[in-house]
């Protein structure tokens, strides 16, 4: 993410604007803390699927109310989610029909804001810095899912049509799919903006006396819509994972895989990948198998096995 560095502007004797940078008051551009009240769990609610905060769900079956939260036994933990930097990635890879990854992608980043972004916090549980306890504490499942697939579904719109039609259009200058890519480029960027209200300024008191400029969001979803502004006004374009085939944004021009869910770590996808490669290349070595036969029983191209043994 972006850092800050304000600058100062001076005037020299001829009026002519000099601008410096002084680093001391580099700072983060983007500062925002939210909370991850994980772990998580799945819990029916007046008939309803919520993904709540397990303590919430422990506070009920001892039968306590909501008012009687001792707010420094509730764990937090917060995150600064614009420095996220798999954030997008991992919302492009979420099953929502896994609940067991479901609650794997909030454990790690919190929910995505349904209190925060539809009504104002009813109830305002403040920790010692002033964040709101019940903030990411529960949120219906249907929100979560649903605003998780129209992102899906906006990614998908980006790389799947907007993308192999320009593609094609440079190359063919073929007039009768202008109005196609106009109508998809228009729905991208009415679905990409309609949530970039969810990030505004914010002033950055770093310091006593010093007010620095940055950006805050108060939900997950504000800082996921950030960074998918970024690569699209950046001209970035997502890829597919050789292994899984789900979408992501290559750090490197020739990435394969999307990264890792932990950062540091192998890539999950890679170190399989490279898995099935050995156990192929092993079956056709000792003569188990053909090329053809390992292609088929894997259900990958015979071009893509074949580089395997290059
Ligand atoms: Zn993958």
């Amino acid at each position: 993410m972006k850092k800050v560095k304000p600058s100062l502007v001076l005037s020299d004797e001829d009026l002519k604007k000099i601008t410096t940078y002084p680093p001391e008051l580099q700072t983060e551009l983007f500062h925002t803390s939210l909370a991850v009240q994980s772990p998580y769990l799945l819990a029916k609610i007046n008939g309803e699927q919520y993904i709540v905060a397990s303590w919430i769900a422990e506070y009920k079956k001892a039968g306590k109310a909501m008012e009687d939260i001792e707010w420094n036994e509730v764990i937090t933990r917060h995150i600064n989610p614009f420095k996220e930097e798999n954030l997008l990635d991992d919302v492009a890879k979420l099953n929502v029909r896994e609940i067991e990854s479901l609650l794997e992608f909030c454990n790690k980043y919190g929910l995505m804001g349904e209190k925060i972004n539809n009504i104002s916090i009813e109830k305002s549980g403040v920790d010692t810095l002033g964040r709101r306890i019940l903030a990411n504490a529960k949120e219906s499942l249907s929100y979560f899912v649903k605003e998780t697939l129209i992102i899906q579904g906006l990614i998908t719109t980006y790389h799947d049509i907007i993308q192999p039609l320009n593609d094609y259009y440079k190359d063919t200058n073929d007039t009768s799919i202008e109005k196609t890519i106009d109508e998809m480029e228009l729905k991208l960027k009415q679905g990409i903006n309609s949530k970039l209200g969810l990030v505004r300024p914010a002033i950055n008191l770093e310091a006593k006396g010093k007010y620095l400029p940055g950006y805050t969001t108060s939900t997950l979803l504000g800082a996921i819509y950030y960074q998918f502004y970024e690569v699209v006004t950046s001209g970035k374009q997502f890829k597919e994972c050789v292994n899984c085939g789900s979408l992501f944004i290559p750090r490197k021009s020739n990435a394969k895989f999307c990264p890792p869910f932990t950062s540091g770590e192998h890539s999950s996808c890679q170190n399989s990948y490279n898995q099935m490669k050995s156990r192929a290349k092993k079956s056709v070595r000792t003569g188990k198998k053909t090329i053809e036969e390992v292609a088929n029983s894997l259900g990958r191209p015979l071009a893509e096995v074949r580089g395997w043994f290059d």
